[in-house]
């Protein structure tokens, strides 16, 4: 572990040492336009722990997405700060964040964005491309995790061979693959019946919380929000 922070945190990362988790600091959003800036995020500032597990709910457009992506450095924040163990992401440079992002972030998304032409087993791995090459340790540890989403039978069907559940599980398994610090799920469950949603819902946090990631979830759905110990509610760019 301090091993993998320091190769991510030269002297400009920001790393302090004493910082666990995750950290969000008056993060404020706003976009241009042409007349005044659209403020999307109003100062939201909280901080989580290792296997803390955290439903977002609030009315669409309240800027849920939007806290997401930044917590996943997939957008920027237009000020405030994020620290995730001790290393501001945003102050590294474009390739450690790259690297920050792959091997410290898990995404599911409410499509599966599996790649069509690849099998369940190769979705999982395609976590490890990302960082590199595949060894036989990477392809043990993918077939052990279709085993935990109880799908160590289909690891050879592609996706379209595959239910909307079934997918959604192999879209888990891949957010898992590189251990990360931070599992971050945007309406995972939207496009499944409730009872689909309620065995993936369940299989996010046990899997959360196993692995001791820190899991953010936003949604829409009761049934998902009720199966976590917090919530955080969502309006207007304000946590409430
Ligand atoms: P939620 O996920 O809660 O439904 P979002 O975070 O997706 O809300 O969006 C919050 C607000 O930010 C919306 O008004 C949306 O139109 C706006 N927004 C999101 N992304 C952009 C963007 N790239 N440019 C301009 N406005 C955006
Ligand atoms: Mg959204």
């Amino acid at each position: 572990m301090e091993s993998l922070i320091t190769a991510l945190s030269p002297q400009s990362s920001g790393l302090s040492p004493t910082a666990a988790g995750l950290v969000i600091d008056n993060v404020t959003k706003e976009y241009p336009t042409p007349a005044e800036p659209l403020v999307v995020l109003r100062g939201v500032s909280f901080s989580l722990s290792p296997g803390d597990r955290v439903a977002v709910v609030g009315p669409s457009g309240s800027g849920k997405s939007t806290l997401l992506n930044i917590l996943g450095t997939l957008d920027t924040p237009t000020a405030g700060t994020v620290t995730l163990a001790g290393v501001d992401p945003f102050r590294l440079s474009a390739k450690e964040l790259a690297k920050f992002r792959s091997t410290r972030v898990g995404f599911v998304f409410q499509d599966h964005h599996l790649l069509p032409q690849c099998n369940a087993l190769e979705n999982v791995l395609i976590a490890r491309l990302a960082t590199g090459s595949v060894n036989k340790t990477d392809t043990d540890r993918a077939a052990e995790l279709l085993k935990q989403v109880g799908l160590d039978d289909r690891a050879t069907h592609l996706p379209a061979e595959l239910s909307g559940g079934e997918r959604q599980r192999v879209a888990i398994a891949r957010a898992l693959m590189n251990s990360p610090q931070l599992l971050l799920c945007d309406e995972p469950t939207g496009n499944l019946d409730t009872k689909t949603g309620q065995a993936v819902g369940d299989l996010l946090t046990r899997l959360a919380a196993q692995s001791r990631a820190i899991l953010v979830t936003v949604t829409h759905s009761p049934t998902l929000a009720e199966m976590f110990p917090n919530k955080m509610g969502m309006v207007d760019g304000k946590l409430t």
